[in-house]
């Protein structure tokens, strides 16, 4: 099927034009070229207006260049941007305060990108399971999930299984052991197959692979597992976590606590990379100096950014709204599919929720929907082919959220 072209002004197809040769090609973009945004809008080079119904993969819950902060980031530029940890800085032991009263653990450790917060989650499970646990040195296994994504470091894609993510880049690396998601027996077998698991790391809702929400008690009773075998439960919130699925956390909607908490994404608004590993003494505490770091992590822009960041997810209720809008949502979709044959299934939690499309997954079906809805509009992207992830920042009104349903059923009625 040939994928469907919007006319595109000569100014979008310079600015294409220039990513395209000077760019390398790593990334598929929908032909879209942004210049500007602001809470849940984002305007083109050609000043149309759109619904941002991907939030930078869910990186911007608080809403494009929230003012509060933007201004955090601005005067702390202003004043100091970076020390590196050769120093202190007045920022960070703050920062460090708010974050693990905010979440509750003892200890942070300060990253910048999710799969450098992954990474240094795994160093920890490990070096915590060789350590503390008493696994024999280079023995450790940690469990992870098949169609998982956490990430795009080698070590990280050694335990993908997303073939185009992992082909021309082995050797990978050992240590892994992967069992389906959402198969609560498959972890009990992995778990008591060896006495040398370190961890289990686990999405609570499986984001790239298309919003793949596990069984109610799934993850309690992971964690339950986990406990019972003396293994870490390491949860990968950096796409579910700050408000996005309803809750501060997406495991609080099954009152779990993580060993290991992983956050990217939202811990910034989007406005500057910062990601963050938690977890308590026990296991924080093996980390000695010189053991892991990096240069811009826990820096002082990084710092005042997310204290302001995770206060607007508080002071605007953004957990409640994406409660209670995701619900608005998802009715509104299901509706939609009971009129639209196109729709095959409404699935998702909070504000992290996706449209199963009814065509296989090599069709082009999906990335056409996405230029119809970017035509009126409203911008998405297909994940895993046939599946369109709906996800727009946190701060959307009850009245926006309707306005985005009439453009999603007018664009897949031109499919019918
Ligand atoms: C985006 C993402 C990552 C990787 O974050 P980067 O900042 O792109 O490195 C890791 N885990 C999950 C669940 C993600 O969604």
């Amino acid at each position: 099927m040939e994928q469907s072209h919007q006319a595109l002004s000569s100014k979008s197809e310079a600015f294409i034009e220039k990513e395209n040769k000077y760019g390398a090609h790593n990334y598929h973009p929908l032909p879209v070229v942004l210049e500007k945004g602001e809470g849940v809008y984002v305007w083109d080079v050609d000043g149309k207006k759109y619904y941002d119904f991907l939030s930078a993969y869910s990186a911007v819950n608080q809403g494009h260049c929230h003012p509060k902060i933007v201004g955090a980031m601005v005067k702390q530029a202003q004043t100091l941007t970076l020390t590196s940890r050769a120093f202190y800085n007045d920022q960070l032991g703050s920062y460090e305060e708010f974050v693990t009263e905010y979440f509750g653990f003892d200890k942070v450790l300060p990253m910048n990108t999710g799969a450098e917060a992954v990474e240094t989650a795994l160093k920890l499970c490990r070096k915590w399971a060789y350590e503390v646990k008493g696994i024999p040195e280079n023995q450790a296994q940690i469990i992870v999930c098949e169609n998982n994504f956490h990430g795009r470091t080698t070590t990280i894609i050694s335990f993908s299984n997303d073939e185009n993510a992992r082909k021309s880049f082995g050797p990978f690396t050992a240590g892994f052991i992967k069992i389906p998601y959402d198969d609560i027996e498959a972890l009990e077998n992995a778990l008591k197959s060896t006495n040398n698991i370190a961890g289990f790391l686990v999405e609570p809702i499986q984001g790239e692979a298309g919003v793949y929400v596990p069984a109610d008690g799934y993850l309690a009773k992971a964690k339950a597992l986990c406990e019972h075998y003396n293994a870490l439960f390491i949860a990968d919130e950096v796409q579910t976590g700050i408000a996005r699925t309803g809750k501060l956390l997406a495991v609080h909607h099954e009152n779990v606590q993580p060993d290991i908490l992983i956050l990217g994404k939202a811990i910034s608004g989007g406005v500057y990379p910062v990601s963050a590993v938690l977890a308590n003494n026990a296991i924080m505490n093996v980390i000695k100096p010189g053991q892991h770091g990096s240069t811009f992590g826990g820096n002082p822009v990084a710092a005042a950014v997310a204290i302001a960041a995770l206060e607007v997810v508080r002071d605007e209720n953004l957990s409640q709204n994406a409660a209670y809008l995701g619900v608005v949502l998802r009715t509104g979709l299901n509706e939609i599919a009971s009129r639209n044959p196109l729709i095959t299934l409404v699935r998702g939690k909070g504000l992290l929720n996706a449209i199963v499309i009814n065509c296989d997954e090599n069709s082009d079906l999906a990335w056409d929907i996405c230029m119809k809805f970017s035509e009126y509009g409203l911008l998405a992207k297909p994940t895993h082919g046939n599946k369109i992830r709906l996800a727009p920042p946190l701060v959307i009104t009850e009245t926006q959220i309707h306005e985005c349903l009439g453009i999603i059923e007018r664009a897949l009625n031109d499919f019918r």
